[in-house]
This record gives structure tokens, C-alpha cells and sequence, in this order.
């Protein structure tokens, strides 16, 4: 009997730690709690949850890091799979919308909107999926082949504002990192998840940018637009190098990744 009254006391306690643990993280699941040896920049972080990892790399007060720290493998996981991130990624596309919705726009045919590609236009979950979420060190030759396969399924709240954009007479101009070698997969590529029409695909000269970051490409391609005559009237992105330097455009809007880190 005494047994038994023990066991149930157990029971009890497990049942009621991992009540509170759902209810203070306010998710049906529990959330891995983060134990960091070190930080994503080296620094020893305690008692930090995955959340505010995340949180923290959102909003570019950890910058940097390599790769997402290996107690998160299954936060990012279960996040990015989510309807979580799916969300996080609508209420940013949905505010360029209002944004773009409300402006009184010159229609002489040079307002244009820079459109990131890779974790912007396409997704590139299926690799990152089978990579640990990114939690293992980047591998350049691995991401390529994947990126030849031109298989990269579309980001549906991203194509939904390129298509408003669109019906608005805003011009597109893709700027990605993407080298020029990769030009005509990526074509295909963003073809076949429905972006047809751009005024402009601005790829990487490697030989060019050798060494320079991608804050520098991007701001310095960006000012190449402006001095053509173009007006950037918003420029979208996953990454804060998408959206820093100069040039950056009326407006700026940072779509999540909690996957990777582009200087
Ligand atoms: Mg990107």
C-alpha cells in the first residue's frame, strides 16, 4: 500500500512539473530548456530558454554566431515546422502590404521593391531539415548541391505580397547572394514557385565582392539601382545584412530565421 501511495505521489508531482512548464512557456508542448555551455558568440549564457535565443537573434542583439546552439536543435525544429513561423512571416509580409496599400505612388514606372531570395522568395527547409536545423557547422559544397537541385518550395506569405506588389505597378528586383553561376537554376527555380516577372535577378559577381561582406554587395548593388533612376520603396529580407548599409529603401521589413547568420 505504502508503495503504491509513493508511486502516486510521483506520478502526481511529474504530471504537475510538466503542467507548469506548458503553461509558463505558453506552448502544448514543453520546450527544451537551454543549457549553453557557451554562447552563440562564446560568452557563457545561464539560464536563457531557446525562446529567448530566438528572440535575441531576431532582433540582432546576438550577431555573429555560427550556428544554433545544439540544446535548440529541436526548439528551432519544432518552430520553423510550426505554424509559428509560417505566422511570424505573414504578420511581416501582411505590414509591407499596409505599408505599400496606404502610399501615393508616382507611376512613372521606377518604383521598385528588393526582394531577397533564399529564406525571403524560396525556402530552403528540406535542407536545413536534414541538417540539424542548423546546428552544424555550414557546409558550402552540402547547401550547393541542394541549391542546383533548384527545388526550393516557395514562401507563400512572401509570393503573396510579390503579387500585390505587382498589381500595384511596383517593379521587382531580386538581389540575393546566390553567385552568378547559379543564375539559371535559380531562374528555373523561381519559375516554378510562381514568381514569373522581375525587373531585375542581381546575382554575385564572387570575383567582384572577394572578401567583402554581404552588407557591402547588397548596399553597393542597391545604390546601382538608385543610380539608375529607381526609387527603392521597400526592400524585404531574412537576414539584417539584407537590410543594413545604405541604399536600404524607404522602408525595410526582416521576415524570421533563426537558421543562420549572414554578416
Ligand atoms: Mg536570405
Amino acid at each position: 500500500m505504502k508503495i503504491i501511495s509513493v508511486l502516486f505521489l510521483l506520478a502526481t508531482a511529474v504530471a504537475t512539473c510538466h503542467g507548469q512548464d506548458s503553461v509558463e512557456n505558453g506552448l502544448e508542448y514543453q520546450i527544451l530548456p537551454l543549457r549553453l555551455k557557451s554562447g552563440s558568440g562564446g560568452q557563457h549564457i545561464q539560464g536563457i530558454t531557446c525562446s529567448s535565443w530566438r528572440l535575441a537573434v531576431e532582433t540582432h542583439n546576438i550577431i555573429n554566431w555560427k550556428t544554433v546552439p545544439q540544446e535548440c536543435e529541436g526548439y528551432i525544429g519544432n518552430y520553423i515546422l510550426g505554424d509559428q513561423y509560417r505566422g511570424d512571416s505573414k504578420a511581416v509580409n501582411r505590414e509591407a502590404y499596409f505599408y505599400v496599400r496606404d502610399l501615393n505612388l508616382t507611376k512613372d514606372g521606377k518604383n521598385i521593391w528588393v526582394f531577397d531570395i533564399d529564406e525571403t522568395s524560396l525556402s530552403n527547409l528540406p535542407y536545413y531539415a536534414e541538417n540539424g536545423f542548423g546546428s552544424t557547422p555550414y557546409n558550402d559544397t552540402a547547401f550547393n548541391e541542394w541549391v542546383n537541385l533548384g527545388m526550393a518550395p516557395v514562401l507563400p506569405e512572401t509570393k503573396k505580397l510579390y503579387k500585390k506588389l505587382l498589381s500595384f505597378g511596383i517593379k521587382i528586383v531580386f538581389l540575393t547572394g546566390r553567385p552568378e553561376s547559379q543564375r539559371a537554376i535559380t531562374t528555373k527555380n523561381l519559375n516554378d514557385a510562381g514568381y514569373y516577372q522581375w525587373e531585375k535577378l542581381i546575382l554575385k559577381d564572387k570575383e567582384q565582392y572577394k572578401g567583402k561582406t554581404a552588407v557591402t554587395y547588397k548596399s553597393t548593388e542597391r545604390k546601382k539601382l538608385e543610380q539608375q533612376g529607381y526609387r527603392i520603396i521597400g526592400n524585404i529580407g531574412d537576414q539584417w545584412s539584407d537590410i543594413l548599409g545604405y541604399s536600404t529603401g524607404d522602408r525595410t521589413f526582416k521576415l524570421p530565421d533563426p537558421l543562420y547568420y549572414i554578416a
